[in-house]
This record gives structure tokens, sequence and C-alpha cells, in this order.
């Protein structure tokens, strides 16, 4: 028995021993290409040259020194190299070691921010159904899933949920997508003025969904009309690119893709593409001017706060992204997907829809087309799903959407941007033979 505590308490797993480009190898050399880039984490594949050889000098030089004796050149240069890259006023970076911790940092510096201006009264956020913030006691507040909240409700910080952008599902007969997105987020407004806006800190959303809903993106219009809402009201946006941002969507940041500016973005993942641990919140002059000019001390810390490895490895994550043209595969890559997913399965019977931007794609799941009616959430498609890929040599990201709605299974990609065609075509064909496995085994 293994004593390393997994999350799936009676799930085997393979044991991964080495890394290279699109694919990871177990104990036996069995290759695996990784199509989800774990969880939309390994942007560059594994093993670059550049993050590798960045890594070790740090490491030779200065591994560790704490945040709150010295500032490091890695850490500045990143800092100055992202919030140059970011959308709007989001000049002030404050590094964590994940994305959990991302989320939480910009939960509690959005309720600072409002301490500080003498607006204590705002104490609750607003988010969606169907999305995930992480597992830390705050981000899971804000997380769509209330069967991942129910255990732990008495310990969470007040959040209400609202629907997501979903036009698949709830786009209804006869409406324009445009008006679509105005209804679904006219919610924002509903829900502000059912609570009273003056108690809310600000509304959370991804701004293409991941884990929980499928590349889900939102329709045209739809985040315009959320900013419009949050600035009516005084609340604060928080977009969460924890696992869409860093390049994932075609663009460094997701949102940019949106037309708005935002008070607070989370990245993480992509950003340490697996070689480290890392996260970060940016955040407008505004939220950090109120907080420097008032008690000048934001409440919060970590002891790997700006780690001086983490740091020098993710700039060479961007180097690579940036000076190696990988970041510019993502589009086309991403349409070249696109085109073998709808060849493949744009006529199969149990899936429904096939969505999602850059590199960042899912197929979502139907018992039957018409009807849009999904597989019974117990029926465990998505842990067959997953271990019918591996054993193809595939690794894919299958979710059940949200067990509490029966809204769906899908199965989302997120590739490393340096996959190539023929890659491209062993994904579709592995991918294909898993679904059709899975789908026909449900049947019988
Ligand atoms: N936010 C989003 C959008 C995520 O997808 C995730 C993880 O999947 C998190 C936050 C939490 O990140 P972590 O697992 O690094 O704590």
């Amino acid at each position: 028995m293994s004593q390393v505590f997994h999350r799936h308490c009676h799930t085997p797993l393979r044991t991964a021993v080495r890394g290279d480009g699109v694919y990871l190898y177990d104990q036996d050399g069995k290759a695996y290409l990784d199509a989800s880039g774990g969880a939309a984490v390994s942007c560059l594949g594994h093993s670059h040259a550049g993050v590798r050889a960045a890594l070790h000098k740090q490491i030779d030089q200065l591994a560790y020194a704490h945040s709150s004796f010295f500032t490091t050149e890695v850490a500045e240069t990143l800092a100055t190299r992202l919030t140059a890259r970011a959308p709007g006023d989001l000049n002030h970076v404050y590094f964590l070691s994940g994305g959990s911790e991302a989320v939480e940092a910009a939960l509690k510096l959005a309720r600072q921010y409002f301490v500080e201006r003498g607006e204590p009264q705002r104490s609750r956020f607003i988010a969606r159904r169907q999305s995930y913030h992480g597992n830390t006691l705050g981000a899971l507040a804000v997380g769509g899933n209330a069967w991942r909240r129910a255990p732990f409700a008495p310990l969470l910080t007040h959040a209400e949920h609202i629907a997501p952008c979903y036009a698949y599902r709830d786009c209804k007969p006869g409406e324009s997508l445009f008006d679509y997105g105005q209804r679904v987020a006219n919610e924002l407004e509903q829900c502000l003025l059912t609570v009273g806006p003056e108690t809310v800190i600000a509304f959370v959303a991804e701004p293409v969904v991941g884990a929980t809903a499928g590349a889900l993106t939102a329709v045209e219009g739809y985040f315009k009309r959320i900013r419009e809402i949050c600035d009516r009201y005084g609340v604060l946006l928080i977009l969460d690119e924890v696992m869409c941002g860093m390049g994932r969507t075609g663009t460094l940041f997701a949102h940019e893709q949106e037309g708005i500016h935002t008070d607070i973005v989370t990245i993480a993942k992509g950003l340490g593409a697996g070689y480290q641990p890392i996260g970060a919140m940016l955040a407008s002059d505004r939220i950090y001017d109120t907080i420097a000019n008032g008690s000048g001390f934001f409440q919060h810390g970590h002891t790997y706060m700006a780690h001086a490895t983490t740091m020098a490895g993710s700039l060479a994550v961007l180097d690579a992204l940036e000076q190696e043209q990988i970041l510019a595969r993502v589009n086309p890559m991403g349409e070249a997907l696109m085109t073998r997913l709808r060849e493949r399965f744009g006529e199969h019977p149990h899936i429904g829809d096939i969505r999602g931007r850059g590199l960042f794609q899912a197929l979502e799941l139907v018992h039957d087309r018409d009807s849009k009616r999904p597989f019974d959430p117990r029926s465990k498609l998505d842990s067959r799903i997953k271990s019918a890929g591996m054993s193809r040599g595939l690794m894919c990201y299958p979710m059940a959407g949200t067990i509490d709605g029966h809204r769906g299974h899908h199965i989302l990609l997120a590739p490393p941007f340096i996959i190539e065609e023929s890659q491209l075509d062993e994904l579709t064909d592995k991918l294909y033979d898993t679904v059709q496995q899975v789908t026909a085994e449900a049947f019988t």
C-alpha cells in the first residue's frame, strides 16, 4: 500500500518516471500523450531545456530568500514583464504558490480594500454555478459545485451563486446569443438587488470555465455587461484565469478577448508550466493605492511567496512563450485541433457540443443529442474515460459537470502548445476509440 495520501484512496496509480515533449512515460516505459497538460498546466511540454537551465542557474546562485527580508531581481523582472502584458492598470503582482492560494489572496485583498475604504459591511461574494476556484476554504466557497462545498458549509465564506453563461444548455429557442448573454449577465444585477449591493465585495468568474464546465466560453457581450453591472453597484470584478490564462486561449490573459478590464486577476498553472508550483494575483492601481495609502500592509502572506527559484523558472516560461514563439502556436494549433474534433465527433451520437478557444477545448457528452439529456452522473463516465484513455496511452481530463444539477459530462483537452499536427492526429484517434468504448459500455 502506498504511504502517499492520494486523493482517491482506492485507485492505484501508475508511476511517472520521465517526461519529454508532449509525452510522459511510466515505470514500464509506456508513453502517454499529455492531451490535458496534466490539469492544463504543462503549456511548454515536459523537459523544456530553457526552463531547466534557468532553474539550475538560479538554484546555484540563490534558491530562496524570505520575502519579508528581500526581493530578488527575478521576482522584480517577472512582475514587470507580467504587468507590461496585462490589460488595464493591473500593475501590482502578488506571488503565491498555486491557484487556490492566488484566489484566496484575491478574496482577502478585495475584502481589505473595502475595509480600508470604511465599508466593512461588504462581506459576501457573488460567483457562478459550475465554476471551480480551488480547494481552500475561501476559494471553495466561491466555487460553483454545491456537492464540493456541502461537507464544509459551516466553515465557508458567504457566497451567492448565479448561472454560468452556458449557451449550449440555456439559450432559449429563438433567442439570439447576444440576448442570451445579456439575460444571463443580468442575473448578477438581480442577485445584487436581492442581497443588497452594499453588502457585496466582488463578483468572481473564470473568463473561460475550465474543469467544471469544459472550456466554456462566454457569448459576445456577456462580460461587458458584467463589468457594467459591477461598476454601477461599486462591486469589484475578480477574474480567475488560473486555468485559462497564460496563453491557453490564445492571448496571454484570457480576458483580453472580452474587451474589458478587471480589478483583480489570478493566474497559476501555465505560469509555472509544471516546472515549479506558482500562482499570482495581479491587482489594479486603485486597489493597491487604497491599501498603500491606508494601513500600508496587506494582511496576508505565505512562506514561499516570490520564491527565487520559482520566479526564475516562470521567467524562463515567459521567455519561451514569447521569444520561442510558442504562444503564437496556440491559435493555429487550436484551429487544427478543433477541425479534427469536428471531423471525428461532429456526428457522434453521444457528443452534444464541441467547444473552446485556443488550445483549451472540450467535448460535452450526452445520452442523446436531440434532448441533450446528460448521462446519469452515477455512471462514473468521467473515471471510465480517464482509465480507458490511460490504457491507450492518452491523458485527457474528463469531468462530471455538476452532479447536483445533472448538467452532464465533458472531456477537457489542454495539450502543450508545442504539440505537432501528427500528435493531434494521435490525440483524436485515441480519444475517438476511448469515447466509443466507454459510451458503448454505458449502453450494455
Ligand atoms: N481556479 C481555477 C480556475 C482552477 O482551474 C483551479 C485548479 O484547477 C484553481 C483555481 C485552483 O488551483 P490549484 O489547484 O493550483 O490550487
